[in-house]
């Protein structure tokens, strides 16, 4: 057996006819990752107990074989920013080093209710900023094509765990592409859905009007399976769509020829690796191939969007941030002595819980909020988020010559050193340049790598984007899986 080779659908079958049980697989896991989560660092904290639990009462399913969910049985990993009752959640920061959560994510009360086997928490930058998992507070993660190299982030943990074979499928958060480009940078799929069709309730929020949770898997497949299982409405997050969306991860190529793809010329400019852009051009002639259309479109607002990003996300950080003020959350039993009044215990409990990049971020984002400037910056940068919306209504919306979707790569580089980008914040943020306009319009993207890398080939994988309209994830996916299966 080899945990690289497995997908949902291949375990799902493989436990309908006993090859193999829920409980054997989930040891087979567990050893895979004592073996190999020593070098690549993509785990915060396992739940073990849990997971052999759960693979009992699969096995049970199996045995009674009728109305069998899914992902009974299926390994699964969770980004650390989810609540899961009873477990560590510690969004990758020292301020929520020991915090237990008290209940469960809405996306992890579904995953239970599949019976899937969710085998840990995975690392990620601190409260989901960055682009790297390098500012996790706890350690980094390496990518399981080159140790040396990043594997992307804030979701790092949860796309090396599937690349590494550490896990079948994970869950990440995507708020300015932290499911899309470590998906790319790792060598699998990764779906950031429609704002609002997945419950936020239960994710530790980094920009409220931004972030969506969403899964990570090896195929297109095994990312709708798990799309499926976790989107629809929900009463407890007020931004949940009420609508019901179709099941996505029936395979229907006929549906898949007949959609008309953009090219936005924006997204093919200067200064994109040679390589991404070689695996990009493979893959659009790949689907000219397979009778694809496509047309040149523009958007031209897309240059706006990174430096639009870094106001409008920092003013909701400094929000959502501030509730942890070493009261609530945070551990201030070691600073009790050196604590006199309440603006030292905030100044004391922040100053050693958060690291740098937050630092960063809140003080910025208070910043463009403050009064006199708040016009000047935030105000603006909500006038150009509509503007760069407002191209994307454009050319999906237009009846002559609008597209179905948008094809892009995702990520402007493959894979780059651990500790090359480490202190040059922009440099670093330039990694989301083509991400960021599609949180900002709230509209589903997908990213598919450029073919099957496989892990000690050596070689980097590249991925590209697809783009659908609002609530048109079937469409992003049916295109998907027409590419990976021919
Ligand atoms: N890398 C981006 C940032 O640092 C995106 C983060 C995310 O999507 N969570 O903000």
């Amino acid at each position: 057996m080899n945990t690289h080779t497995f997908t949902i659908r291949s375990l799902y079958d493989g436990f309908r006819k006993k090859e193999f049980s829920a409980k054997e697989i989930t040891e087979f896991f567990f050893r895979r990752i004592e073996e190999k989560d020593k070098e690549i660092g993509a785990y915060l904290s396992l739940t073990k107990n849990h997971a052999f639990d759960v693979a009992k009462r699969a096995d049970e399913l199996f045995q009674k074989n009728t109305n069998i969910p899914l992902l009974a049985g299926i390994p699964l990993a969770l980004k650390d920013n989810m609540l899961f009752e009873g477990t560590k959640t510690t969004a990758g920061s020292k301020i929520l080093e020991h915090y237990i959560s008290s209940y469960d994510a809405t996306v992890i009360r579904k995953l239970k209710d599949q019976c899937a086997v969710l085998l840990g928490k995975t690392n990620l930058d601190e409260f989901a900023m960055g682009s790297s998992t390098e500012n996790s507070a706890f350690h980094v993660t390496r990518n399981p094509h080159d140790l040396s190299r990043v594997p992307g982030g804030s979701s790092g943990g949860s796309a090396a765990a599937v690349a590494g074979g550490l896990a079948v499928a994970s869950l990440g958060s995507d708020t300015g592409g932290s499911i899309r480009q470590p998906a790319s940078l790792c060598g699998v799929v990764g779906l950031k859905p429609t704002y609002g069709m997945v419950s936020r309730y239960g994710l530790i929020a980094l920009a409220s009007s931004l972030d969506q949770i969403g899964p990570f898997a090896k195929t297109v497949e095994d990312v709708a399976m798990v799309y499926d299982a976790i989107k629809g409405h929900d009463e407890h997050d007020a931004t949940s769509i009420p609508d019901e969306q179709p099941e996505t991860h029936h395979y229907d190529s006929d549906y898949a020829k007949q959609l008309v793809v953009g090219i936005p010329k924006e997204y093919f400019i200067d200064g994109i690796e040679k390589e991404v852009q070689k695996g990009v051009n493979e893959a659009i002639e790949k689907f000219k191939r397979l009778g694809v259309r496509f047309k040149e479109i523009s958007l031209p607002h897309t240059k706006f969007a990174l430096s639009c990003y870094y106001i409008i996300l920092p003013a909701e950080v400094s929000a959502n941030l501030a509730r942890f003020d070493g009261i609530r959350y945070g551990n201030i039993s070691n600073l009790k002595s050196q604590i006199s009044n309440l603006k030292e215990l905030y100044e004391k409990s922040k100053g050693m819980g958060f690291g740098p990049e937050t630092k960063r971020r809140v003080l910025l984002g208070t910043f463009v909020l403050s009064a006199g400037y708040y016009d000047a910056y935030y105000g603006k940068a909500q006038k150009v988020r509509q503007l760069i919306n407002n191209d994307f209504t454009k050319v999906f919306d237009d009846t002559e010559d609008g597209v179905d979707v948008i094809l892009a790569p995702t990520s402007p580089t493959r894979a780059f050193k651990i500790g090359e980008r480490a202190s040059d914040p922009l440099s670093m943020y330039l990694s989301d340049i083509f991400t960021i306009p599609a949180n900002f319009a709230g509209i589903p993207a997908l990213s598919v790598p450029v073919k099957q890398y496989v892990v000690g080939s050596g070689e980097l994988p590249v991925g590209f984007q697809l783009i659908g309209k609002k609530m048109h994830e079937k469409d992003i996916l049916a295109l998907g899986m027409y590419y990976e299966k021919n």
